[in-house]
């Protein structure tokens, strides 16, 4: 009861409300520096997610998102309606899913204030077989200036895949663990079997620098990109034909019959979902397709020569 509570002496109270003067000036600190583009609102995220009780975990996000230039206070209120974040919430005490829109729209606005945002986060999705590996694989050796995403997956890997370069190979406790700390933009279990996820901070960080993205995932994966960063340009591969593709599952020789036949079912329902992309490349011919997709990100760069 609050008459049983004793009162604090005077001397604590004093120093009560000095800690707490210091506290709001350190917070004020904070706002000072991403208003003068001396530190990036990221970057204060990120500070707050690994110590919640610190001077940016302690920052109101109402006050965290005015202090980012070109954000006033009608623009901030649609924002966190937007992000479904109540006013009195803290950075350091907003929940996983809360972090991680807020995050992604940081993410977002970042690179669409460097220039052309949409240009810069490309999704390459297409039936399973239509050579999306192959053509990522072309834009990787030959333009150096896009950072391709690279998956984790529970699957093992196929003869010549090499660890951090073709996937993040790891197992199911492994990805639990990523998918229970936020750690990936997507996740989606492809063709009934394992599980494949794009990293987060990887993609985060390039297009804060102003990079452009490849992204090159399943359909559901797409989907997800697209509701996490409505700006993202999704590019669907198409193979030449059906028997081509057909062609082309069976030629690589990779999945056992059964698996394959599978993977035809799929490609079937992938097919059926092109409507839903931004963009459809037809894959003829690999340096052509890859050409294509490097100029949906609006690349002043040219290709190296082969
Ligand atoms: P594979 O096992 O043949 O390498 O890939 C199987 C499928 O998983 C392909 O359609 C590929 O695009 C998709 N995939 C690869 N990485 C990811 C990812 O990070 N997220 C999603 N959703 N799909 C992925």
């Amino acid at each position: 009861m609050a008459e049983n509570r004793p009162t604090p002496p005077d001397v604590d109270r004093v120093a009560a409300s000095r800690a707490a003067v210091t506290a709001r000036r350190a917070r004020a600190g904070v706002k000072g520096q991403i208003a003068q583009g001396k530190r990036t609102a990221l970057d204060v995220l990120s500070t707050a997610t690994e110590s919640p009780e610190g001077v940016e975990g302690r920052l109101r996000v109402t006050e965290f998102l005015i202090s980012i230039p070109a954000i006033g206070v009608t623009k901030m209120h649609r924002i966190m309606e937007k992000l479904e974040i109540s006013p009195s919430k803290r950075l350091g005490g907003l929940g996983k899913h809360q972090r991680d829109r807020l995050r992604d729209f940081l993410t977002t606005r970042t690179s669409s204030r460097r220039g052309d945002s949409s240009a810069k986060l490309v999704v390459l999705a297409g039936p399973t077989a239509v050579g999306k590996g192959t053509v990522a694989g072309y834009i990787r050796q030959h333009y150096p200036g896009v950072h391709l995403s690279v998956s984790a997956t529970t699957r093992a890997p196929r003869p010549g895949e090499i660890d951090g370069v073709s996937y993040f190979f790891i197992d199911d406790a492994e990805f639990d663990r990523m998918v229970e700390a936020g750690a990936l933009l997507e996740w989606a279990t492809v063709h009934n079997a394992y599980r494949y996820g794009t990293p987060r901070g990887p993609v985060s960080e390039a297009l804060s620098q102003g990079n452009s993205v490849l992204l090159e995932i399943d359909i559901q994966g797409a989907r997800s990109v697209r509701r996490a960063m409505p700006e993202a340009r999704l590019v669907f591969l198409l193979p030449p034909s059906w028997d081509e593709l057909v062609r082309r599952l069976i030629g690589r020789d990779t999945e056992a019959p059964a698996e394959q036949a599978r993977r035809l079912e799929t490609a079937k329902l992938e097919l059926a979902a092109q409507g839903e992309f931004d963009y459809r490349v037809v894959n003829h011919d690999v340096g052509e397709a890859a050409r294509e997709v490097v100029d949906l990100m609006n690349l002043r760069t040219a290709p190296l020569l082969p």
